[in-house]
């Protein structure tokens, strides 16, 4: 099992968000996580990237165990094995893109492989902007790289938090088509966030959260 979740529940002071959740997903399966804004998406995600601990249950990526270890066993369990890709880009905004990608393929533990950088930014449609600063990406582009920035780690597991929220029809198109050749061209796991049904079109396989369901 890449990502193994039982029985977790998680509380915000008095405000559960889940409750005694479970959720399995084997090496190089796609999974949709639907639910309205506030149902708990983000921190799920959170919880799967050990940015926060559950309260009780389970949390283990490819057999380690992520809920209940140490912060700094964490930070490295999510370094080598899960790539995110957030809603908001976070580049090192003086790098242009070629830097920051080689910059993030180094802190996540692998060796700096330009040729890979190369071949993700031309399948990516990014090649000729390579030598951009972020600032100077448009939406498309800047969706696109934070894909890039995701996948240069070359993670077991590619979370993307509402990847699409802010792109018109045609970018949300696109960047699900990447999501998903990227992922099946490594065996990458793929878990995507969202609360929009567009999506679903892409991927079949969907697990609903409900806010105050519990
Ligand atoms: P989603 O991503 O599905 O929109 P979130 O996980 O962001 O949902 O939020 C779930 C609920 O938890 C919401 O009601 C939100 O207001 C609340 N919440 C999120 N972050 C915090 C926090 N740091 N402290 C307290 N409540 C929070
Ligand atoms: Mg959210």
């Amino acid at each position: 099992m890449l990502l193994d979740l039982e029985g977790v529940s998680f509380a915000y002071e008095n405000t559960q968000i889940l409750a005694d959740f479970s959720l399995q997903l084997q090496r190089g399966e796609h999974r949709l996580l639907l639910g309205p804004s506030g149902s708990g998406k983000t921190t799920l995600i959170n919880l799967i990237a050990g940015l926060r601990t559950p309260d009780s249950g389970y949390i283990r990526i490819e057999g380690e165990d992520m809920g209940g270890a140490t912060r700094p066993v964490r930070d490295d369990l999510r370094r080598r094995r899960i790539g995110i890709v957030f809603q908001t880009l976070r580049l090192v905004s003086a790098l242009n893109l070629k830097a920051n990608l080689e910059l993030a393929q180094r802190l996540s533990g692998k060796s700096v492989e330009l040729a890979d950088i190369d071949g993700l930014l031309r399948r990516l449609g990014l090649h000729e902007r390579a030598g951009a600063l972020p600032r100077d990406l448009s939406q498309g582009e800047a969706q696109r790289a934070a894909v890039a920035r995701a996948l240069v780690g070359r993670p077991d597991l590619l979370i993307a938090d509402e990847p699409t929220s802010a792109l018109d029809d045609r970018n949300t198109e696109r960047v699900a088509d990447l999501l998903i050749e990227e992922a099946e061209l490594s065996g990458t796991t793929l878990l995507i966030a969202t609360h929009d049904a567009r999506l679903k079109a892409h991927i079949g396989a969907a697990t609903m959260l409900h806010p105050g369901a519990i």
